[in-house]
């Protein structure tokens, strides 16, 4: 902590309390002890003392107690050579001056008594804008809002911008944000208020820019108000002070702006603000407290340019900016989920096998991205004609400082429905084979490639605000762009998949649930295991579990697996009893390693489809991009019409790519002598999934004795009907034929 400030506040604090107690020294000189004093119109006295210590000031002799309370609270001075290590110190005079301040705005009201508005509205014509405490009546009034979450809290501004344009813009972009600004001090003789009123703006509790009063001590009617919302709504008993302050550390989302020369009296409001949990946030350079203690992020932060200070402030105050508005041309919700696109409506559409169209979410620093910047590089809808087609990067970056690099997973999956959110536009897929069709009529609406960008900004922060703050969304549609971006999410995506790879089933006790796809196939659910990523190929069992973490009720459910039930073909108890509920007796039991028996159901967004091909006595695999003819007379789209939708169809499986090369695939469907040998029953695949996974099937080959399985596998060169690549598959002697038979007869 800094010497330096620690000097400040405790000068401060030493300095306000001298002054109150010289001031209430005078009073009594002139008025009766038992003059009664106080706020107007309320039941909570003077209400951060009544709230901390739960005394009661109604008559002037009662300010003795809590002044001198103030007083002992002042640590000793800091000596000019001492370090000061602790917050403890910085604190406790913060609190004193906190106290001196509330006593000596009451006795403002004592002497001045009209120097204070009691009204909601300011009254500018005769020159009164204070308004002082804010009386019960309006307490009530607004105070429910900091706890109804329509106003998530307030900044406190002190002091006065450098111009009447920022204060006006500061000002307005906190008002966007539903936050209270509350207005105390002034610099050298200028206030935010009256630069406010300069600029046209209205000001008032009806607009929620509050002009508390014109000295710094009027900053304690912020601390009073927020206290007072512990003890209305909170139900914090007065006195006790530790509840006090928590509950606004923690309930009231509140801050300090300091604009202008920080002199030692803001000081010690500064560190008496500390208190509650309200960090400060300055536009000049004065020296910052930063180490993490009582405020949930830094203390006091300096020299924040304005054009960032409101961003800077609500980062440092942790506090978490709802978008109720998804602010894009058409309709919007879960209603427009399912509904397709068809031929006969179709403007446009990017990816599904025509051009590239991959989505990347990544994690970014705090500093590198800007929260609801949006941007299309690249032609956008306006410079295409009915039928054209484009490629199609979606890159999102996110960046919170809650936010996990394992929480990157989940934030994209999530494009997939909430693409689909957008009314007239169909998204379908993942990853790098990502399809989005975009109707006539959304583009008779004026739907741009922006929106998506726009939508996923929005929703993002509604359904993940507590672990992001920042969201910017870059939209590539040339080509080279869409390539690099391909490339870098593909070595994304490989590292991603591969850390579950050492890891086994039988390691662990918990799988996860995944009913994300139920929108679309109402009884389909994924069972997640480690060697069983999700068919989708974006949820691995990290993932789900990284998923179950930051949304406990949501589509992750963690699945005690229970008793064993079969080993081979992986079958267990639990999973099964969870199966029957989440798909709503749909399906009463499946297996996670055969494709014969009960195999996993699948919705539809599976990568590969595999089926049994009697005659070579093995299975084949299809993924989604090959738009060929396969060897089980069906190609990948009348394939997932066929095994989509969450029925369970023997002889087919949905699986991600990455599942071919996992230990346990098919393993109940293979040589009983070789646990992790159902790979030996692929006899066909296509050339391009096969060099996609090149590298894998050669390592997992060599695995299994035979180095060369990945050559003995038949690809649409060899032939697409099992009479084509029978010869084939004898003349490489591939190992499935040497396996027992498959189907029976
Ligand atoms: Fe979840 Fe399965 Fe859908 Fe993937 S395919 S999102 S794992 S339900
Ligand atoms: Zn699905």
């Amino acid at each position: 902590m800094s010497r330096l400030v620690a000097f400040a506040v405790i000068q401060g604090a030493y300095n306000i309390v001298s002054k109150v107690e010289g001031r209430y020294k005078k009073v009594l000189e002139s008025y009766e002890a038992s003059t009664k004093v106080g706020f107007p119109n309320t039941a909570y006295y003077l209400p951060v003392i009544y709230s901390l210590t739960g005394h009661k000031v109604e008559k002037l002799e009662d300010m003795k107690k809590p002044l001198e309370f103030a007083r002992q609270l002042l640590p000793p001075h800091v000596k000019g050579h001492h370090h000061v290590p602790y917050l403890g110190p910085l604190l406790d005079a913060g609190m004193a001056a906190v106290f001196a301040f509330e006593i000596d705005e009451a006795l403002n009201y004592l002497e001045k008594p009209d120097f204070y508005l009691p009204s909601e509205e300011v009254d500018e014509e005769n020159g009164k804008i204070w308004l002082g405490a804010a009386d019960d009546v309006i307490f009530r009034k607004r105070g429910v809002e900091f706890v109804d979450g329509s106003a998530p809290g307030f900044a406190a501004i002190v002091g006065a911008a450098p111009d009447v344009e920022t204060a006006k813009m500061i000002v307005e972009d906190y008002q966007q944000k539903n936050l209270y600004i509350f207005l105390a001090a002034n610099q050298n003789g200028t206030t935010v208020a009256e630069q406010l009123l300069e600029a046209g703006v209205q000001i008032g509790w009806n607009t929620r820019i509050v002009p508390f009063g014109p000295d710094i001590s009027a900053a304690v009617f912020a601390l009073g108000f927020a206290n007072r919302v512990a003890m209305a709504f909170g139900g914090v008993q007065p006195g006790d002070y530790k509840r006090i302050l928590l509950y606004n550390k923690n309930r009231v989302f509140a801050f300090i702006n300091a604009l202008g020369d920080v002199n030692a009296e803001w000081a010690a409001a500064a560190g008496g603000a500390v208190n509650w949990g309200f960090p400060t946030i300055a536009d000049t350079d004065i020296p910052e407290i930063l180490p993490y203690g009582v405020c949930t992020y830094e203390h006091i932060v300096a020299n924040v340019p304005h054009d960032q200070i409101v961003q800077k402030s609500i980062e440092v105050r942790g506090l978490k900016v709802t978008v109720s508005k998804v602010d894009i041309p058409c309709a919007f919700g879960p209603a427009y989920e399912g509904e397709r696109v068809r031929k006969g409506d179709l403007f446009c559409q990017m990816g599904g096998g025509k051009t590239q169209c991959t989505e990347l979410v990544q994690m970014a620093n705090m500093n590198e991205i800007e929260d609801g910047k949006v941007e299309v590089v690249g032609k956008d809808i306006p410079d295409l004609k009915e039928g054209d087609v484009l490629p199609l990067g979606i890159y999102v970056q996110v960046a919170g400082r809650e936010f996990q690099e394992d929480f990157e997973p989940i934030l994209e999956r999530q494009i997939h429905h909430l693409v689909n959110y957008i009314q007239g536009v169909m998204h379908i897929g993942q990853r790098d084979i990502s399809w989005v069709r975009v109707s006539k009529a959304a583009v008779e609406k004026g739907f741009t490639l922006k929106d998506i960008g726009v939508v996923l900004h929005a929703k993002f922060h509604q359904d993940f605000g507590k672990i992001l703050d920042k969201v910017q969304v870059t939209l590539y549609t040339n080509k080279e762009d869409v390539d690099k971006i391909t490339a870098k999410a593909r070595a994304v995506y490989k590292y991603r998949d591969e850390r579950v790879e050492k890891m086994r089933d039988e390691d662990v006790e918990i799988y996860y649930s995944c009913t994300l796809c139920q929108s679309f196939a109402p009884n389909h659910v994924c069972t997640v295991s480690p060697e069983r990523t999700g068919l989708c190929g974006a949820y691995n069992w990290m993932d789900c579990k990284a998923s179950y973490e930051i949304n406990p009720t949501g589509p992750n459910q963690p699945i005690e697996k229970g008793e064993c039930l079969d080993p081979w073909k992986g079958e267990w108890k639990g999973v099964n009893e969870f199966v029957y509920k989440a798909s709503k007796g749909g399906i009463t039991s499946y297996t996670f390693y055969s494709i014969l028996d009960r195999p996993m159901t699948t919705c539809g967004c599976c990568e590969c489809i595999a089926a049994v091909l009697p005659q070579c006595n093995g299975v084949m695999t299809v993924n989604r991009e090959y738009q060929g003819q396969t060897p089980c007379g069906m190609p990948f789209t009348t394939l997932a019409g066929t095994v989509g939708g969450g029925a369970q169809t023997p002889g087919f499986v949905g699986h991600s790519k990455f599942n071919i090369t996992q230990r346990k695939f098919l393993r109940g469907d293979g040589p009983k002598d070789k646990p992790d040998g159902g790979l030996l029953r692929l006899v066909w695949m296509p050339k391009m999934l096969k060099e996609e996974l090149r590298e894998r099937l050669i390592k997992r080959g060599e695995e299994l004795g035979i180095p060369d399985l990945i050559d003995r596998i038949a690809d649409e060169t060899v032939g697409v009907t099992e009479e084509e690549i029978l010869p084939f598959l004898k003349e490489k002697k591939h190992p499935a034929l040497e396996l027992e038979p498959m189907v029976a007869g």
